[in-house]
């Protein structure tokens, strides 16, 4: 499946002083070569929000696309966390298909193997609790540790799909995108995250939609009037379009 322009995330959890940053964005260097145009550092973006990314204690990773872990040294001192069958995944045979292994970097996953041997990685293995309010379901199939959080926020539950559903229409229509790991095993996990929102789509948050971007408010601005923090957590100020 292909839907026009997608649009690179990483998100934050925020509950009092504590803070949880989710995915780490793709490489600004390595973005020209793919044909994206990095607009904001993940440093100036979490800055922004006044957090220092140098000191960010925790870092959950949903999976390891290259448009996911691209920043991992920006968070010097952080522990991570991902689930045990991503890391099987990247580190095994399915790096022999050239189709699957496409989607990551090689110095990418060679710098998760170090932080393994710098005691930086906790492993997670399906479903479980992350922290008070946050919740990982893995959602396997685009690739083969893909997780998605379920997150308990002051105006109610949201499912924080990341690339379990890259679109709205994706999941609403069941429809299979061009990247995965498991072709069956993808369209499942869009199915139980369609069931986890309970058809209220105001609850799902997709890993790559545009709509994202004009359907939530913003916090934080490019010079351009662009958006950059987009508070997810808030009711949606515009309709979705499936
Ligand atoms: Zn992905």
């Amino acid at each position: 499946m292909r839907i026009g322009e997608w649009i690179i995330f990483f998100w934050m959890l925020r509950s009092g002083t504590e803070v949880i940053v989710v995915d780490t964005g793709a490489n600004a260097a390595k973005m020209p070569a793919k044909g994206r145009t990095p607009l904001i550092s993940i440093e100036d973006a979490l800055a922004g929000v006044g957090v220092k990314a140098q000191d960010v204690s925790q870092v959950f990773l949903t999976h390891a696309h290259w448009d996911h872990i691209g920043n991992l040294d920006s968070f010097p001192k952080a522990h991570f966390w991902i689930q045990q069958a991503e890391m099987a995944s990247i580190t095994g045979p399915d790096m022999t298909f050239a189709k699957i292994r496409g989607a990551y970097q090689a110095d990418e996953v060679q710098r998760l193997v170090g932080l393994v041997y710098e005691d930086r990685i906790t492993f997670l293995d399906g479903d479980g609790c992350f922290a008070d309010g946050v919740d990982y379901l893995l959602m396997p199939g685009h690739s083969a540790g893909q997780t998605a959080l379920r997150i308990s926020t002051t105006s109610g539950q949201l499912l924080l799909a990341s690339d379990a559903v890259h679109y709205y229409r994706e999941a609403a229509e069941e429809l299979c995108f061009l990247a995965f790991n498991d072709a069956k095993a993808m369209l499942s996990s869009l199915r139980r995250c369609k069931a986890e929102i309970a058809g209220d789509w105001d609850r799902m948050i997709p890993g790559h939609d545009p709509q994202v971007t004009w359907r939530y408010p913003a916090e934080t601005h490019l010079s351009n009037g662009d958006p950059v923090a987009l508070r997810v957590d808030l009711a949606p100020i515009k309709g979705l379009e499936l």
